[in-house]
């Protein structure tokens, strides 16, 4: 990885100052200052007696989501309701990533319980976009996106139930990877929709990102959905320039809420893949509309039940009220404990799974998710690669869409469909808007196919396509 002839030392001297100069950002809720040092100290010594015994990351500074457990340190979902707890186990993901020798430096900003798109529904305060300070870094996993936008970390790790790394990663101008449903174990990710979740990766080059995966990925007894698939080396399998069979969905590109800007540039590209050698297809995809609507259904079922174990009883916030009977205690508990965004969901997955609307909303959600995993085994008989945009519109300005619930969902229209299919997604920093701010492309492929995902990614960002007013 990147750090040559420095020392683990140096190393994180340099991030850590890094952190305390852009400390206005927000991107850290805790920094492992001392614990980084003593643990470079030693990795130092490690690399001068014995070599031969470091891992594969020795020395990467890595910095972990709110949302990620790590035994003894504080995980807080940025929620007052886990306010001071500690995790008691660490998860796969960063027991992986310490066994390689990676020093974990802190922990991320996040929206509460990573429910949301911009980053403001944390209860540690907004996180700031380093290009540009006045908009959003993109949510829920906006810390993890700055923090390696801004140099503070070279990797991070993020989650992404609905795009919540591939949306900041488009939003700060890197790389952002949700690997396919059951690639990473999720043993240790605080969970929000469980059919949807999935640990993902920042980075900005495609190099850190092959070895943290490769790293990170594969079995984990402690969780029964992730595959026994081999995990593929991926670094090994990057360089290629083989061509692929792509699809797009012409609906994406003239959906009404994509900025002009954004559809400009990605039809170039079309043409330009295209040139390269690229089989492209247009695939009509008629459940654009839907797509939204059965994600926020079936993701807010999940999070009323998931949720439910902050109850004040067992571990976390208590209310400070003097209450004896134990229906109050939960009420006044979950009432002082979660922000207005959480209550939103919870109440409203709790709404569609009751007597009386199950079917109309749950069940039928489920059929649509149904129809859409076909659509996505079909497309995928035929083709490496989906493309599309990420993000329908680059960062927004703080406060711009947070009254307007509907309006920050609908921006969720091209991420949602990877997890409700259970594929992998990456955001590639590709374009800039003529705003200034980045954008990106989205490329996806089939259940384990991150391997084809990771060698476009790769074609892309080497050579360096020409893109919007850069030109
Ligand atoms: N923005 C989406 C939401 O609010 C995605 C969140 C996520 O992926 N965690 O649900």
């Amino acid at each position: 990885m990147l750090h040559g002839e420095l020392t683990c030392v140096e190393l994180v001297e340099h991030y850590l100052d890094k952190i305390k100069e852009n400390a206005q950002l927000n991107a850290f809720v805790e920094i492992y200052a001392e614990e980084a040092l003593s643990r470079a100290i030693s990795l130092d010594v490690r690399i001068k007696q014995d070599p031969s015994s470091c891992g594969e990351l020795i020395g990467v500074i890595i910095g972990i989501k709110d949302v990620i457990c790590y035994k003894d340190h504080h995980v807080t979902a940025a929620s007052n309701i886990l306010k001071d707890f500690k995790s008691i186990y660490t998860a796969t993901a960063v027991q992986r990533l310490i066994d390689e020798d990676a020093i974990i430096i802190g922990s991320l900003n996040c929206d509460e319980f990573a429910m949301g798109s911009s980053n403001e529904n944390s209860v540690y305060g907004n996180v700031l976009n380093a290009l540009d300070e006045t908009r959003v870094p993109g949510g829920s996993s906006g810390g993890s996106a700055v923090a390696v936008q801004a140099g503070l970390c070279m990797v991070s790790l993020g989650s992404d139930t609905g795009g919540s790394v591939r949306q900041p990663a488009d939003f700060c101008g890197i790389i952002g990877m949700k690997p396919g449903y059951g690639r990473i174990s999720r043993y240790g990710l605080l969970a929000y929709a469980s059919s949807f979740d999935q640990i993902g990766i920042f980075s900005m080059n495609t190099t850190d990102l092959a070895i943290v995966l490769s790293v990170i990925s594969g079995s984990d007894e402690f969780d029964s959905t992730c595959t026994d698939s081999p995990v593929p080396d991926y670094l090994s399998l990057l360089e290629t320039d083989k061509t692929f069979n792509i699809a797009y969905f012409p609906e994406s590109l003239d959906h009404p809420s994509l900025d002009k800007e954004i559809k400009n540039n990605i039809t170039e590209l079309i043409s330009t893949l295209k040139e390269k050698g690229h089989r492209i297809t247009p695939i009509s995809f008629e459940y654009l509309d839907h797509i939204v609507p059965a994600y926020y259904v079936l993701t807010t079922a999940e999070a009323s039940s998931n949720l439910s174990r902050y109850d004040g009883v067992k571990y976390g916030y208590r209310t400070k009220q003097n209450i004896t009977d134990l229906n109050e205690l939960y009420k006044k508990t979950r009432s002082e404990g979660f922000g207005k965004e959480v209550k939103r969901r919870i109440m409203l997955g709790t709404f569609v799974l009751s007597t009386g609307y199950y079917d109309a909303y749950y069940a039928k959600a489920q059929q649509i998710r149904k129809m859409i995993v076909d659509k996505t085994t079909s497309i995928f008989s035929q083709h490496d690669l989906i493309i599309m945009p990420t993000v329908p519109s680059p960062a927004f300005r703080f406060g711009e869409k947070s009254n307007d619930a509907i309006e920050m969902f609908l921006g969720d229209l091209y991420t949602v469909y990877a997890n409700l299919a259970g594929i992998p997604g990456i955001s590639l920093p590709l374009f800039k808007h003529s705003n200034g701010m980045p954008f990106g492309l989205q490329a996806m492929s089939d259940k384990l196919g991150e391997t084809s995902l990771l060698q476009f990614a790769n074609q892309l960002l080497k050579e360096k396509i020409p893109h919007g007013n850069e030109k």
